[in-house]
């Protein structure tokens, strides 16, 4: 199990908090922050981190990311598709 906090407010991390953020921010980062403080850093909301963590695991574009087997995925909806798509092509 990871034991990583939040450098910012100390929360405890969960594993695909600090994949996004190797992702998103710094791939070789030693410390991490959780998914709402990302948010404010990146300036999105938290849900639109969710999202992308999701589009992450179901696409299996990013080695960081595990890919969900078929029975864990969820309905999404193209729109919701899109939506990721764009703002992981605007980071
Ligand atoms: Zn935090």
């Amino acid at each position: 199990m990871f034991d990583n906090r939040c450098m910012k407010c100390g929360v405890r991390l969960k594993s695909d908090e600090i994949a996004l953020y190797r992702k998103l921010i710094y791939r070789g980062a030693q410390s991490y922050s959780c998914l709402d403080c990302q948010a404010k850093y990146l300036n999105v909301t938290r849900e639109d981190l969710e999202k992308l963590i999701e589009y992450y695991h179901r696409s299996g574009v990013c080695s960081l990311f595990a890919k969900w087997d078929d029975e864990e995925k969820k309905e999404i909806s193209h729109d919701e598709t899109n939506r990721t798509g764009q703002l992981s092509a605007a980071v």
